[in-house]
């Protein structure tokens, strides 16, 4: 079976990982601010870096950072993992659901105006499948309505919009490091922004909301600390950050292969009326996290089920990405939602369909691939 993502793991991520668990950090060591320093400076100027042990934790520091609060409302987009939404609950807010535009299945931002109340605290932009979002929209509308921007930027290390890398788009964006991501410490996470009072919550926020870390103090000599909020223990050890600090060295190159393969796809399906494939905008360099593909069975392709089956025979390890959010069991206990609440991304669910893509993968993968969906959609 040909997974639809791995992580590409080398002697030297080993060796990386083996020296750190020889000396005397295993956690809160200083390989956390050499990760820290690596994913931050690879981003963009001026950025602080806040590692957590896993993208969801980073998506609650984050929300905890902006001072997102009981009673609150934050906008986030249906077409993503649960943990976008999650992170809002966790803090007592309220998720308010806004649909994506048809084409890119990005938060669209004429429809998050729309939804804005006096409660509205926070957007959300998720960069799903790795394309950014339409940052300067949102920021637009933020700066209008004093709204905080997060970026769940979990698809998207690498990517660019308008010669701005991801990382540098919203007031907090947000990455994981799962062994499907761009780069892969087994489970992780990483906040970035440029304002230092917003870093220093989220530091505090993954250390119990304590004011000071084991190694400041073991550096002060001191033993006094104090916790002034309530945080959680989401700390990244040593052992993981040595892991992704050296990742982090072959992410050019990993960018570089996701390019390929999704052009080599986009020229392979172009002619098959059964597939819709992609939107990429003008002024976007996506990172290619995943490849969505979009079944047209009124052009010819069966439904996705009978296209999902097929492909998972011929041992590719095809998935869908997502279930909209508002559609889970628990939100619609909990939130009342159901159909009807984000037609587009409704209709989308019902097409959409994520095909193998990671560095890893060879040519000879990527023409069985190609092979594989040209005859389970039928148009060889
Ligand atoms: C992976 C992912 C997350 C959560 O990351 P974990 O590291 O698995 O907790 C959140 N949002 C999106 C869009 C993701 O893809």
């Amino acid at each position: 079976m040909i997974p639809y993502g791995r992580q590409s793991i080398d002697d030297e991520d080993i060796r990386a990982v083996t020296e750190v668990l020889r000396s005397d950090w295993l956690t809160t060591g200083p390989a956390v601010d050499r990760f820290e320093r690596a994913v931050a400076d690879y981003c963009g100027e001026g950025l602080h870096g806040v590692a957590v042990n896993s993208g969801t934790a980073a998506l609650h520091a984050a929300m905890a950072g902006i001072g997102v609060e009981q009673g609150d409302e934050v906008i986030v987009p249906p077409m993503t993992f649960a943990a976008t939404a999650n992170c809002v609950v966790y803090r007592g807010a309220r998720p308010v659901f806004v649909d994506v535009e048809p084409d890119t299945l990005l938060i669209d931002p004429e429809k998050v105006r729309k939804r804005i109340t006096p409660w509205t605290k926070a957007v959300i932009g998720v960069d799903y499948t790795g394309h950014p979002c339409d940052w300067d929209a949102l920021r637009a509308l933020a700066d209008e309505h004093g709204l905080k921007l997060v970026a769940d930027a979990c698809h998207a290390l690498g990517a660019e919009y308008r010669g701005r890398r991801a990382g540098t788009l919203a007031d907090v964006s947000v990455f994981s490091f799962h062994p499907v991501k761009h780069i892969a410490t087994g489970e992780g996470g990483m906040c970035l922004t440029a304002d230092e009072e917003t870093a220093r919550r989220m530091r505090t926020f993954r250390n119990h909301g304590i004011t000071t870390d084991a190694r400041e103090r073991a550096e002060r000599g001191g033993w006094f600390y104090e916790m002034r909020e309530l945080g959680f223990n989401y700390r990244l050890p040593d052992i993981l950050c040595a892991l992704g600090a050296s990742q982090m060295n072959r992410l050019d190159g990993w960018l570089a292969r996701r390019r390929e393969i999704a052009a080599r796809y986009g020229e392979a399906f172009a002619d098959m009326p059964g597939v819709t494939l992609p939107t990429v905008r003008e002024d976007v360099l996506p990172a290619w996290h995943i490849y969505v593909l979009r079944v047209n069975p009124e052009a010819g392709s069966p439904d996705r089920a009978e296209v999902f089956r097929g492909l998972r025979e011929r041992g590719l390890g095809v998935n869908v990405h997502y279930i909209p959010v508002h559609l889970h069991p628990w939100y619609r206990r909990r939130l009342g939602t159901s159909e009807g609440l984000c037609p587009v991304a409704e209709e989308a669910y019902e097409r959409i369909l994520t095909i193998p893509l990671f560095p890893a993968m060879s040519d000879s993968d990527v023409d069985t691939i190609i092979a594989a969906v040209r005859e389970t959609i039928g148009q060889v």
